[in-house]
């Protein structure tokens, strides 16, 4: 007896220690990272945070759907009809009627026999991970995937391979490795539609060809494409002509609420509804957001998206050309050369503009401190933008990561712009 409470005291000790090494190295690191309390305020590029009201250029929400009245009407109308949970998971009571059209109209619309949906994309893309990999299969992943994808994909039994960031012969390479398997191993390639920290492309077109030719499975996650490009918003996948095996949307960005599904052929469906217990063991999304995201479909495929993706694309390419020209004057600013020989310790560089034309839009920064800086600076001048550091992006590209939105108007986007030259250049002299 006496014993067991004096290991229950040193195993507590053990782990209390553990953590507190790990929260330190997170803050000698400059990495600590803390949750902000906020709200938009009636439309997504208005938000509230600690009482003090931004320009919010943070949002995944580029349709600016969030806030739209028939989307809010949808949420009441589902919530009177339907009530406000599903009641179990989908394999009991939890499949309602709105679910199960919601999953029939997806599936119709992107293409496929079948759609599923799961609570979040990070789940989605745990379970279908989960449950197609076996012990000697292989997956190919992009380096630069979603942490959902490369997470799972480390804690299967499969071997992960992680090829260049879009870079078609070095996922060849890998695909040849994989040629040597026996026949009863799988290969599945797994990409992005837009990458969520760089805002760039994935060649899908040349990927699905490779991965064809070398009888691989393709997986795509379109978190970010889906409702942006495409005819009709149906994503990156119709964007470039291909369709993958298995294709995951979300619905936290353009679809303006939350959720995903997963785009099947009819077997792999059904393996899943069999053998998924993401799906199986978790409560269904509520009937009355299903509601919501029928609402979303629906606005996505109508003129009405047509508009919204051609104002998104017209603040996108507004922003560009602005902030290049902002950029191209400070790079003629003595000052601003060299900056790397600056005598702090804090070594900048001249920031720069990733080639994006999604509404992702990165200006990489460089060191940690400095992207900080510059944020916080841009909320002295009532701009929200979040700086994103390590081990989110690759060290010394920690960046800005500006979202555009349909919402934004062109007076916005000027007013980022501005407030984002005299922060660069603010925080720039501080070095010099
Ligand atoms: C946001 C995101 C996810 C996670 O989706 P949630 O629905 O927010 O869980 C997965 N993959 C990518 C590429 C994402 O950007």
């Amino acid at each position: 007896m006496k014993s067991s409470i004096k290991n229950r005291e040193t195993s507590l000790f053990m782990w209390n220690r553990r953590i507190q090494i790990a929260l330190n190295e997170q803050k000698a690191k400059d990495r600590y990272r803390q949750r902000q309390r906020c709200v938009t305020q009636d439309c997504t590029h208005s938000i509230r945070v600690d009482h003090q009201v931004y320009m919010n250029f943070s949002s995944n929400d580029y349709l600016g759907l969030a806030h739209h009245p028939k989307m809010i009407e949808a949420a009441e109308l589902g919530a009177k009809r339907f009530g406000v949970g599903s009641g179990g998971s989908p394999h009991v009571t939890g499949y309602s009627e709105p679910l199960a059209m919601l999953e029939e109209k997806l599936a119709n619309w992107l293409g496929y026999d079948a759609a599923i949906v799961y609570p979040s994309g990070f789940t989605a893309n745990q379970a279908a991970i989960k449950l197609l990999i076996a012990r000697n299969d292989v997956m190919i992943a992009d380096r630069l995937s979603h942490a959902s994808l490369l997470e799972a994909a480390m804690f299967s039994p499969g071997r992960l391979y992680r090829f260049k960031h879009n870079d078609i012969a070095s996922l060849e390479s890998y695909l040849e490795k994989g040629a040597e398997l026996s026949e009863e191993s799988g290969q599945l390639v797994i990409t992005e539609g837009i990458f969520s920290m760089d805002g760039d492309h994935a060649p899908l077109d040349q990927i699905a060809k490779v991965t064809q030719k070398a009888e691989a499975l393709l997986m795509v996650d379109d978190a970010h494409g889906i409702g942006i490009c495409g005819e009709q918003g149906r994503g990156s996948c119709d964007h470039y002509g291909i369709k993958p095996d298995i294709l995951v949307v979300t619905f936290g960005k353009a679809f303006g609420c939350s959720g995903a599904a997963l785009l099947l052929s009819k077997e792999f469906a059904q393996y899943f509804v069999q053998f998924s217990k993401p799906l199986i063991y978790s409560t269904a999304i509520p009937p009355m957001q299903a509601a919501i995201l029928l609402q979303a479909m629906e606005i996505i495929q109508s003129q009405e998206g047509d508009i919204r993706r051609q104002t998104l694309a017209r603040n996108i390419a507004y922003f560009r050309a602005e902030m290049t020209k902002v950029l191209t004057t400070l790079s003629q600013k003595p000052q601003m050369n060299n900056m790397d020989e600056s005598l702090s310790n804090i070594s900048y560089q001249l920031p720069y503009l990733l080639e994006s034309h999604s509404p992702i839009q990165p200006l990489v920064i460089g060191e940690d401190q400095a992207a900080l800086d510059i944020s916080a600076n841009l909320r002295t001048k009532g701009i929200w933008v979040s700086a994103i550091r390590p081990p989110t992006v690759p060290p010394k590209t920690a960046r800005l990561r500006m979202t555009i939105t349909a919402d934004h108007t062109v007076e916005m986007i000027d007013a980022l712009v501005t407030a984002l030259e005299s922060a660069i250049l603010e925080n720039m002299d501080q070095v010099l």
